[in-house]
């Protein structure tokens, strides 16, 4: 590993202006990517500025819903009483990450921004547009070994079947935001410019030809909290992760459903997926085909069809383009029975 600067901050104002004095700053928060990261020399910080101090783990109800903060553990989360009863899509999505042990550490906003799995991204001897842009520069990361895309032709069982690009196919790892992105939540930023609002769907982004951004998130800007709108869907949520081992790995093919129900009649759903895309990747034209339509297996078959319409498979990932459509019909059939 490399040396780097460390400092320990108390307030988000003294986290923002830590971030600002040098390039090459990274907010610490569980260390559970970042550290690993930084052991392989993907990631080589000039400064670590350090915010586990910061008051920011709060789980409390607000107006509108609920407000979650930025330092809130994975597993606090989950087993959170109001997360449980009001948001049980986001209680299962965090219980299928990871395992307890690094539940216990990881955090909200380090959750969403942890980087992707693809493992010539992990291996700065092999080419990769995320890692080394080809434009490198202050706002579009370090060059770090060659650039190219070692997935595209290469080995990408792993990886995107929505809204790649010529210059990146990864996929975005988490699960808890597939929850998220379901539920419509809204991030509370603060930055050197001051704080705003970012919804949920406009938060990570295509890789496009900047594969190197995987979010919306200015330099020095700091998650605060996310706010969960209140809904009505916590008596037909399901979260179906499908993946090579049943505990301890990355989605394959992942499902969030959250229904709303009158008798056998589908009010309004959501619906996100994780492992396609290089985004948590809400099927808005299966949601639309699904409201006031009866819970049938053939009406999820006729959704699982529209959702699947821009699909591409890239050889080594092209069970995917089945694996998909029978997972939102699993996950829609589980959903519907959990009454
Ligand atoms: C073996 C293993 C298996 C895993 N399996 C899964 C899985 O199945 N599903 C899953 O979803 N995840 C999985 N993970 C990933 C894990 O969930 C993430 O590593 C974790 O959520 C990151 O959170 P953290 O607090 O440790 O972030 P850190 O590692 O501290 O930080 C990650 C990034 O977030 C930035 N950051 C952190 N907090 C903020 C903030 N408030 N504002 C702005 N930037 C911030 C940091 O600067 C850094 O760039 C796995 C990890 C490992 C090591
Ligand atoms: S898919 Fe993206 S992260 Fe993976 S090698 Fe290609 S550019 Fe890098």
């Amino acid at each position: 590993m490399n040396p780097f600067q460390y400092t320990r901050v108390s307030t988000p104002k003294a986290a923002i202006t830590a971030y600002t004095q040098d390039n090459g700053t990274y907010f610490l928060a569980g260390g559970t990517n970042l550290i690993d990261l930084m052991k392989r020399e993907v990631v080589i910080p000039e400064r670590l500025v350090d915010i586990n101090k910061l008051p920011l783990s709060t789980i409390e109800k607000t107006a509108n819903g609920l407000r979650i903060g930025a330092m809130a553990k994975n597993s606090a989360v989950a087993e959170h009483d109001l997360v449980k009863k009001h948001f049980p899509l986001l209680s299962m999505a965090l219980n299928a990450g990871a395992s307890a042990q690094l539940r216990n550490m990881a955090t909200v906003g380090g959750n969403m921004m942890q980087r992707t799995r693809c493992a010539y991204f992990y291996d700065p001897s092999m080419p990769c547009n995320k890692r080394s842009p080809v434009q490198a520069g202050p706002d579009k990361g370090q060059p770090n070994g060659p650039s190219g895309c070692g997935a595209i032709g290469g080995v990408n069982r792993m990886h995107a079947i929505f809204g790649g690009s010529s210059a990146c196919i990864a996929v975005h790892p988490s699960d808890m935001c597939i929850a998220l992105a379901a539920l419509d939540a809204t991030v509370n930023v603060s930055g050197p410019k001051g704080d705003r609002q970012i919804r949920f769907s406009e938060f990570h982004r295509l890789p496009g030809d900047k594969p190197q951004q995987d979010n919306t998130l200015q330099p020095g800007e700091l998650i605060m909290s996310v706010d969960l709108p209140t809904n009505d869907f916590s008596d037909h949520s399901y979260y179906l992760k499908v993946r090579d081992r049943a505990s301890y790995a990355f989605a394959l093919v992942s499902v969030g459903v959250a229904v709303q129900m009158k008798r056998n009649t589908i009010q309004d759903v959501r619906l996100a997926m994780g492992g396609v895309a290089h985004k948590p990747w809400r099927l808005t034209a299966a949601e639309s085909f699904l409201k006031s339509k009866p819970a049938t297996e053939d009406t999820f078959k006729q959704a699982a069809t529209l959702a699947m319409k821009d699909a591409k498979g890239y050889g080594e990932n092209d069970f995917k383009l089945t694996l998909a459509p029978n997972s939102i019909i699993e996950a829609l059939k589980s959903a519907t029975k959990t009454a």
